[in-house]
């Protein structure tokens, strides 16, 4: 764990409320209190109506593949292992959309619409990345 070389995130007062969440197994997003609207990444004011006045709230952790690339070139030398590796946008089941990698499907078997469901993956003891395997129905 401790010899993870990958990108990891800056966790600051703004988004530190994402991070933990994931680490303790729970997706959470900014939501707005005056019209409800969820938004990532963490902004300090809603996106719609620029209300300062939002909560933190536990998402389903589920949602659908809306768009996917796989790249076979590691622009991170930490990556080369790891090529061709996908990197997906899911669309929650509440809205907001997160960059992020599929799990336990092969890349040749990914499709746009398929219903994914969230995986949480202890990359350091400090961070827990948000990633996505295809829901078993
Ligand atoms: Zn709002």
């Amino acid at each position: 764990m401790t010899d993870y070389k990958k990108p990891l995130p800056a966790i600051s007062t703004l988004n530190g409320p994402y991070w933990d969440g994931l680490k303790q197994r729970e997706l959470k997003m900014p939501s707005c209190n005056d019209c409800g609207k969820l938004w990532y990444p963490p902004a300090p004011f809603c996106p719609e109506c620029w209300s300062r006045n939002f909560t933190w709230r536990q998402l389903s952790g589920r949602g659908t593949v809306n768009s996917w690339v796989v790249f076979h070139q590691a622009y991170f030398s930490s990556y080369k292992d790891d090529v061709p590796y996908n990197v997906a946008e899911v669309e929650l089941e509440e809205g907001p959309r997160l960059l992020t990698n599929l799990v336990g499907i092969a890349n040749a078997d990914i499709v746009i619409g398929m219903s994914v469901e969230i995986v949480y993956d202890d990359v350091t003891d400090e961070v827990t990345l948000a990633k996505f395997r295809p829901t078993e129905q």
